[in-house]
């Protein structure tokens, strides 16, 4: 099927979709995107590859779920449902829930695979690795093209116009963000090249890469080493480690120059911060504990500085980092403001 035929006669569902690795990427890394595009009244999906089963857990109060990966998996579960509802996104996809080939190579009934946080090692500042030991059922160890055939499904399924995950290097190299950025492009590329089981192929306008302008994370990352903000750290809080505005940055820091599209968080700031917190104790008001695969530092970043940006699966331009697609000019100015031109084949309006 010739892709620039798709778009032009597709009926545009408006809708947008996210694929992260763990439970809380989502609002860590898109969650202005997501929120802003759940207050347009658009379809927001998001699918989720793991359940976070070896995320690291920050604070006292948690500790005992770090390294049961079952019982970390079922909490982070209940606060990815909890997260999606501050954002307002109602539906949530699990890959590893969606049908899977069977062993003959067809497209048949679920696997029982389950997909695993593969874990991370850091490897310098702000730089995850592969963990030393791959746990079983690891995502990184599924069989990519597995997983892919598995998303393409969920994307001839939503039928989004707007697909959005990590730049390549994962944000900052976890190797499932790594892993989940791959399979995204992907299964982008299958569902446009086939249908399936009655579903026709379906070719997605935008693919976003979120990023953050580095000059505003530089910003962010001052403010943060201010004693302003020293002084109202307690606890857990006041033990993090806090990004040298000096340092290496991660590789979701890009020029400025290469962000196609700007979400402003102001006008979602509430939702975002909601799904950030999770559940509550009742009464207190405090949140119960928070989880990373990487840091920290990226939430707050974002908090002060939410840059979630984009590129385009389109042609490289420079290393790592690609252009917007064929025209894609685009921001996101507030909500259900949105505008977004393409040059051509057809348009892009929302
Ligand atoms: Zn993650």
């Amino acid at each position: 099927m010739d892709p620039s035929a798709a778009v032009r006669g597709a009926q545009r569902s408006g809708g947008l979709l996210a694929v992260h690795a763990h439970p809380d990427d989502e609002t860590l890394a898109t969650g202005a995107l997501l929120a802003t595009w759940a207050a347009a009244r658009r379809p927001v999906t998001v699918v989720t590859c793991t359940r976070g089963e070896r995320g690291e857990v920050i604070g006292t109060e948690l500790a005992h779920l770090e390294g049961d990966g079952r019982a970390l998996a079922e909490h982070r579960s209940g606060e990815l449902a909890a997260a999606l509802l501050a954002l307002g996104v109602d539906d949530q996809v699990f890959l590893d829930t969606v049908p899977g080939p069977a062993t003959d190579g067809t497209t048949g009934p679920l696997t029982g695979d389950r997909f695993e946080d593969s874990g991370m090692a850091w490897v310098g500042t702000g730089r995850a690795g592969a963990s030393a030991e791959l746990p079983p059922h690891a995502f990184v160890a599924a069989h990519a093209g597995d997983a892919a055939r598995r998303l393409a499904r969920v994307l001839r399924s939503r039928r989004p116009d707007v697909v959005v995950t990590y730049e390549p290097d994962g944000g900052y190299g976890h190797p499932d963000h790594v892993r989940a950025h791959e399979v995204t492009v992907r299964a982008v590329e299958l569902a446009a090249a086939e249908g399936e089981g009655g579903q026709p192929p379906h070719v997605v306008p935008v693919v976003l890469w979120a990023a953050h302008d580095e000059s505003a994370l530089r910003s962010a990352y001052a403010a943060l080493a201010g004693a302003a903000v020293a002084d109202v750290l307690t606890g857990d809080e006041a033990r993090l480690g806090r990004p040298d505005p000096e340092g290496p940055l991660p590789s979701v820091a890009v020029p400025g120059a290469w962000i196609d599209l700007t979400v402003d968080v102001a006008p979602v700031r509430t939702r975002q911060a909601g799904g950030a917190a999770g559940p509550r104790h009742p009464g207190d008001g405090r949140a119960r504990g928070r989880r990373r695969c990487g840091s920290r530092r990226v939430l707050r970043a974002e908090q002060r500085g939410p840059r979630a940006a984009a590129a385009d699966g389109g042609v490289p331009v420079r290393s790592g980092v690609r252009a917007a697609g064929p025209g894609v000019v685009a921001r996101v100015v507030g909500p259900g403001r949105h505008v977004a031109r393409r040059r051509a084949p057809g348009s892009l309006t929302a």
